[in-house]
């Protein structure tokens, strides 16, 4: 059972589910049956940028929460492994969540028996601001005004409260500075299959989710909601997998030709760099959000790196830092990117160094068993 196309059998959740409802339905399932304690995944609040993860522990508040947040580009794994480690839990992952909370097992941080993963696909995220200028700008309406949004066939469609949908080219956005993050555009894992199952749209039947189950426990859960009737299945022909293939590999191409320009072409030169990392104001918030920097003492905080009791280290000096404890494990989330106040290019520099690093070991964080070869021991020692 590699392959399945869900539909949950509750109609609440397939009125209100992106796709067949299929991650709802699922997540419905082992909360009543008290497989988990709670779980993690993303919910609108004002409006559709204002998605946040929530902790779920009712059907009523899972209830909510169907649907995809396009604009709600938040991860789940530092999360659990800062607050819900060691609660048993079910949670949506994108590829990137996915690959941060590997990284973060193999750091000694989470404990994979405790977690169960529904995995998103993902084509990528828009940044929330970036979101409501873009949708002023180019679709010449009230952001405010917007109820839900989706990307489809290389579009970004948004629909208004009065039902009228309204529709630009992504390429287009992005050509202006506007569409999916720029690491998004960069990023080249597409379905999480280090998640239990992975979730899509992609090759399915109308009404229905494409599932592809990755582990036996992924297997099991399918199986149990069958068997207590929270979705029914239906196996996709071979022409559904060989579709959803050609659009997996589609945008992989695509991610390795924004790679070539943003981390080549692009990329500024050594002396626009130097100058480009002193703007850094030291305020510490990429390595924070950070999900691959978890250890329990920070190498920054260490005393000799401080100038004066007041100051933090240099930026240079951080920098260099920081990359040569974690840039071989950056997952190019992005995140460090999406909170720097001064804008600095954080997770194009952070990735440029993974993929030498990649090219020189083989090693794709988050997708290889194993630490990567350059772990230290030591470090082992300062993580949970
Ligand atoms: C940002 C994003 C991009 C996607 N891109 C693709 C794609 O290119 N191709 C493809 O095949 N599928 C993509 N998907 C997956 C697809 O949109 C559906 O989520 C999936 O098919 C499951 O549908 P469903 O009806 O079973 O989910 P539902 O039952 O509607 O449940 C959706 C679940 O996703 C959670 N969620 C919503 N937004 C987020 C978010 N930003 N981060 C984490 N969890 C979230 C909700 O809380 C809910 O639990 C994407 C999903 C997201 C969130
Ligand atoms: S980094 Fe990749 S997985 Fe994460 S939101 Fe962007 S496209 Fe999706
Ligand atoms: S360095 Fe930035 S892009 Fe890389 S894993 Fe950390 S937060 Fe994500
Ligand atoms: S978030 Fe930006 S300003 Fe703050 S420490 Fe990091 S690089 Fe410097």
């Amino acid at each position: 059972m590699e392959y399945l196309q869900v539909k949950s059998t509750n109609p609440e959740i397939l009125e209100g589910g992106e796709n067949g409802g299929a991650v709802t339905a699922i997540l419905l399932s082992l909360l009543e049956n008290e497989d988990v304690d709670g779980i993690l995944n993303m919910k609108k609040h004002d409006d559709v940028y204002d998605g946040m993860p929530s902790y779920i522990t009712t059907p009523e508040e899972l209830l909510e929460t169907t649907g995809s947040l396009h604009c709600a580009p938040i991860m789940t794994a530092d999360i659990i492994a800062k607050y819900l480690k060691d609660s048993k839990i079910a949670l949506t992952t994108k590829p990137c969540d996915a690959m941060a909370i590997d990284e973060i097992i193999k750091r000694n941080g989470l404990n994979r028996d405790n977690i169960f993963m529904i995995g998103l696909n993902c084509g990528g995220t828009v940044s929330p601001l970036k979101a409501e200028k873009m949708i002023e700008l180019y679709y010449d309406v009230d952001p405010k005004d917007v109820v839900s949004e989706e990307i489809n066939k290389g579009k970004f469609i948004i629909e208004l409260a009065n039902g009228e949908e309204k529709d630009v080219k992504i390429d287009d956005l992005e050509l202006e500075g506007y569409g999916r993050r720029e690491n998004c555009q960069r990023c080249e894992l597409k379905i999480p299959r280090k998640a239990d199952i992975a979730c899509g749209n992609w090759g399915s039947s109308k009404g229905y989710t494409f599932v592809e189950i990755n582990t036996e426990r992924g297997e099991e859960v399918i199986q149990n909601a069958i068997d207590k009737g929270y979705i029914e299945v239906k196996e996709p022909s071979e022409k559904q997998v060989a579709i959803r293939k050609k659009v997996e590999n589609v945008m992989i191409k695509m991610a390795k030709k924004k790679q070539k320009a943003q981390l080549e072409k692009e990329y500024p030169s050594p002396d626009e760099l130097q100058d480009i990392l002193t703007r850094c104001i030291k305020c510490y918030r990429c390595r924070d959000v950070c999900p691959i920097c978890n250890c329990k003492v920070c190498s920054l905080e260490k005393e000799y790196l401080q100038q004066s009791p007041e100051e933090k280290p240099d930026p240079l000096l951080m920098h260099g830092i920081r990359m040569g404890h974690m840039a071989f494990s950056c997952i190019n989330c992005g995140q460090c990117e999406d909170v720097c106040p001064v804008e600095i290019p954080l997770a194009k520099i952070y990735q440029r160094v993974q993929l030498k690093y990649r090219e020189e070991t083989g090693y794709v964080p988050g997708v290889t068993s194993g630490k990567p070869p350059m772990y230290s021991p030591d470090k082992e020692e300062v993580a949970e």
